[in-house]
């Protein structure tokens, strides 16, 4: 039997770290065992809509290259799945379990329905629906049907207990008692995320479902549909809760989550991948570093966590900083172009970007800091009173001068040879160590510390090196 899962999410706003994790898991694992992924948009909550979720979800997902089987993929010629232009299928649906008796209309006010649920809270009832319309004579219902406001619930079953099983908590019982009886088609005619859920999960054949473990008290009454319909349930695998360094949920409140932040902050999409993968999930052997690729050979239902996953961003950071330097240097020359162009850096020489861009990625965790390293290469150098006085000081002149004058003697200097001429310029001047260098990488550079001079001159090109030396103050 194919495999075949999806991810889900509601178009309720920017893809999030943990939507990104419950999609990649579906991912990976339908690549391991070479099966589908569907991606499906579940928009039946009309009020949580957010214009342009969905683009912005597809565009967060191309620039992390992963991709669906199925979907509604812009432009693409396959999917896609709304949820919202499948009503007609949900009504055929509900309509059965209707004329079963295993799902009612419901009448009921939100009032009435407050007053009820107030009364079972004074007294220390479980709150759930008190079946009011339930008692209703089923000829009359189906007249008040016609032209009253309704919902739809389900009637949870009069048995003991609901029990499921899950890849990774296994075995999961949970009392009828407890459960409510959801409202399945709401009074606008949409389905609720629970019912819509389950019959598309039937109908578009998921083998498998891949979810964060928050779904965990929904999935009974999912359970219980799929006995209703007599269809055959899939494999559940609730992925474990994100949290925060303090243990507690990760959420939106607790700064950002958006995985176009992360993008838009110079987080590379390799990282997160990597990152995410890690989130709830473990290799083999004590590797951290994994390509895309290599995920998809690696991983395994059986290594997903039980315990609680935490965000930490120094991790993240640090694992940034592994990618920056170690991808081949075209892959960071693309990332940075657009972030060198907005701060109005030109990368249009391309010998010299990419010499700049070496010398930054060693030195940072994300694109962004790379701008901060890279600026005193293409603007001129300011000077502050304190540069200025250092420049001036005796020591300070007689190093740039004579080592200015010897550089100009020529225009190909390898670094090795630059190196030689820093040492000669030592020995002639008589000027050593601190006082020595940090002249020189002021008046090339505009800041005491930094690169080495060799490597200085290579990038800035020895035109432009000498220039930068003539430095009047
Ligand atoms: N629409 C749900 C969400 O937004 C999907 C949950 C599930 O995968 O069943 O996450």
């Amino acid at each position: 039997m194919e495999v075949k899962v999806r991810f889900a999410p509601s178009p309720t706003g920017h893809l999030h770290v943990g939507g990104l994790r419950t999609a990649l898991f579906n991912y990976l694992y339908a690549k391991k065992v070479g099966g589908k992924i569907v991606l499906r948009i579940e928009d039946t909550d009309q009020s949580r809509k957010v214009e342009n979720a969905v683009e912005n979800l597809i565009s967060t997902f191309e620039a992390l290259q992963i991709s669906f089987d199925e979907g509604p993929v812009q432009g693409g010629d396959y999917g896609p799945y709304f949820q919202s232009e499948r009503l007609p299928i949900y009504n055929e649906q509900i309509k059965l379990l209707l004329e079963d008796g295993k799902a009612y209309p419901c009448f009921c006010s939100a009032e009435k329905l407050e007053e009820a649920r107030k009364k079972q809270s004074e007294t220390k009832q479980t709150i759930k629906y008190n079946r009011q319309c339930l008692k209703l004579d089923a000829a009359e219902a189906r007249k008040r049907m016609e032209k009253e406001p309704h919902v739809i619930r389900m009637k949870v079953p009069g048995e003991e207990e609901v029990l499921f099983y899950d890849v990774v908590r296994e075995r999961v019982a949970i009392r009828c008692e407890e459960l409510d009886d959801q409202v399945l088609i709401k009074s606008d005619g949409f389905p609720t995320y629970h019912f819509a859920n389950v019959v598309d999960d039937h109908l578009m054949g998921i083998t498998h479902v891949l979810r964060g473990e928050e779904w965990l008290p929904s999935t009974p009454k999912h359970v219980i549909l799929y006995q209703f319909f007599n269809w055959k349930q899939p494999k559940f695998i609730h992925l474990p809760l994100l949290l925060n360094p303090d243990k507690s949920k990760l959420s939106k409140r607790q700064g950002d989550v958006a995985v176009e932040d992360y993008l838009n902050k110079g987080f590379l999409p390799e990282t997160l991948i990597n990152f995410v993968a890690l989130l709830g999930w473990h290799p083999k052997n004590e590797q951290e570093l994994f390509g895309l690729a290599e995920l998809e050979k690696e991983f395994s239902l059986k290594r997903i966590n039980k315990s609680g996953a935490v965000f930490d961003i120094e991790k993240l950071k640090w694992m940034n900083s592994q990618y920056l330097k170690n991808l081949p240097i075209e892959t960071i020359m693309n990332y940075a172009e657009p972030v060198f162009k907005a701060e109005g850096l030109e990368t249009t020489d391309v010998g010299k970007f990419q010499a700049v861009v070496e010398n930054a990625r060693k030195r940072v965790d994300t694109i962004h800091e790379m701008i901060e390293h890279s600026t005193p290469f293409y603007t001129e150098v300011q000077f502050s009173d304190e540069d200025k006085n250092l420049l001036r000081n005796e020591p300070s002149q007689k190093v740039v001068t004579f080592f200015s004058k010897k550089l100009s003697n020529k225009s190909n200097w390898t670094e090795a040879e630059i190196k030689i001429l820093v040492n000669e310029t030592a020995e002639k001047t008589g000027v050593k160590g601190k006082d020595l260098y940090a002249p020189l990488r002021l008046a090339l550079f505009g800041a005491a510390h930094g690169p080495d001079i060799p490597l200085l001159i290579d990038i800035l090109g020895v035109d432009e090196a000498i220039n930068r030396l003539k430095v009047q103050i």
